[in-house]
């Protein structure tokens, strides 16, 4: 395939399909991986995540062939709009990449391009693990006992974006519809009003499900947890619980039990192997991410709930310059960071890199090198626990030494060479 403005590295070679079925991925010693650097503190933790990755990748006997692609602020000034198809088409063809945070305008202007990408790569599974690194300052007393990966569905309920503007014609054609054809009697007050839709389908609830459950099978991680509004939202968030509880039974035999079955069939004693699936009222699941944080393991959300869950969990584990993810699907996936551009420290060399790095340390368990991306929490840990941190961590330790982001990232990948 050839692309407009980008070269594809020729050092490197592509990542295909190993099996269409399960989307197994064949994957190279020399793979090609598209990297969008983003927007604002992007230029600080994009390099530095790629000089850390680099580094893991060569003390396991591998090599990284970097393409830079580009979105946001860089694609507007080289093709002049934001997300351009060289872009998705090369994480199309090459599979596995890893991006920046991206700007996205408030109330006015573009939809966010972070959005657009997973919608336009059908990217359905956000996955957000959460696991405490030693020497990282948390707000909790046991830090330690956080170990969850959150899968949060990224194609549906506010992700789906369907909502009218008050003042429009089309909102007001929306409300008639609801009140006249729908029977929905004096609940929507008079005077501007703004309506959006959430729906969740049962395919779409069912196959992020599935990866969740999948994970935790492949994992040997306990339970799975759907976190819902059900007792409110009956026929959306409560389907969602009804759709997970049924592909469980469905799909996975005696390998997944529900809480009930555990008890009744088990007196609580969980087989070896097996997944145990629960659900939790999301307003309840926030408080018990607090004060029950060892009882939960893996947990499958849809949009909304995954996305304030998942930052309540990371604050625990020192926030969102620690918080990684990535985004998957379809054989395919793209690593990103929980946090956003934060224009304010754009181009400082000051930030925190860490979300950056275990990103793409995600990607690295997803290419299946399980080891290079060991060596890589390793050495972020030792360089965290000895004292050596950016700016957001130090303020919050005694002691320390503060680095700038490109100093962070010469550290850890001492910590490499040393650790391999
Ligand atoms: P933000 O995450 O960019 O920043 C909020 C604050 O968190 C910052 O002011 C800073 O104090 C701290 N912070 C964030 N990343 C940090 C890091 N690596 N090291 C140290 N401190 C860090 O959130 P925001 O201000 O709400 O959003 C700014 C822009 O980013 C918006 O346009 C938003 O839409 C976008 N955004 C993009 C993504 C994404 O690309 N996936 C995610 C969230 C927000």
């Amino acid at each position: 395939m050839s692309y407009d403005k980008v070269t594809v590295p020729e050092e490197g070679e592509a990542i295909s399909l190993a099996d269409e079925e399960t989307g197994e991925l064949d994957v190279p010693s020399n793979p090609v991986i598209p990297i969008i650097h983003g927007d604002g503190i992007g230029s600080d933790v994009g390099p530095a995540a790629q000089q850390v990755l680099d580094a893991a990748a060569e003390a396991t006997g591998r090599s990284i062939a970097w393409m830079r692609v580009y979105a946001g602020s860089a694609a507007r000034d080289m093709y002049g709009e934001n997300l351009p198809e060289d872009t998705v088409s090369a994480i199309r063809e090459h599979r596995v990449a890893i991006k920046g945070p991206l700007t996205t305008p408030v109330g006015a202007g573009f939809r966010s391009l972070n959005v657009a990408l997973r919608k336009r790569l059908d990217l359905y599974a956000n996955v957000r693990a959460t696991y405490y690194l030693d020497g990282v300052p948390s707000p909790v007393t046991n830090p330690e006992a956080m170990d969850m990966v959150t899968f949060r569905e990224n194609t549906e309920d506010v992700y789906a974006g369907i909502e009218w503007e008050s003042g429009t014609d089309e909102v007001e054609q929306v409300r008639e519809f609801v009140e006249a054809e729908m029977g929905v009697d004096d609940i929507i007050h008079d005077g501007p009003v703004g309506i959006g839709i959430k729906p969740i389908t049962e395919f779409g609830s069912k196959r992020l499900i599935r990866e969740a459950i999948d994970y935790a099978l492949a994992n040997d991680r306990d339970s799975v947890t759907l976190v819902h509004k059900g007792n409110i939202m009956k026929f959306t968030e409560g389907a969602f619980r009804d759709w997970g509880y049924e592909l469980a039974d469905e799909e996975y035999g005696e390998d997944v039990l529900s809480e009930d079955a555990l008890w009744e069939e088990h007196d609580g004693d969980q087989p070896d192997g097996t997944v145990v699936v629960k659900d939790r009222i999301a307003d309840n699941m926030l408080q018990q991410v607090l004060t029950r944080t060892e009882d939960y393991d893996v947990i499958a959300t849809m949009n909304l709930n995954g996305d304030y869950f998942s930052d309540a969990a990371g604050a625990q584990i020192g926030g969102l310059g620690i918080a990684p993810g990535i985004n998957r699907g379809h054989g395919r996936a793209l690593a990103e960071p929980v946090h956003g551009s934060a224009p304010k420290y754009a181009g400082q060399d000051k930030v925190n890199p860490t979300a950056m790095i275990l990103s793409g340390r995600e990607m690295l368990e997803y290419l299946g090198w399980s080891d290079a991306a060991d060596l890589v929490r390793d050495a972020v840990e030792e360089t965290i626990s000895s004292g050596k941190v950016t700016y957001d961590l130090h303020r919050q330790i005694e002691g320390g030494e503060k680095l700038a982001t490109s100093e962070f990232a010469d550290a850890i990948v001492e910590n490499i060479d040393e650790l391999a």
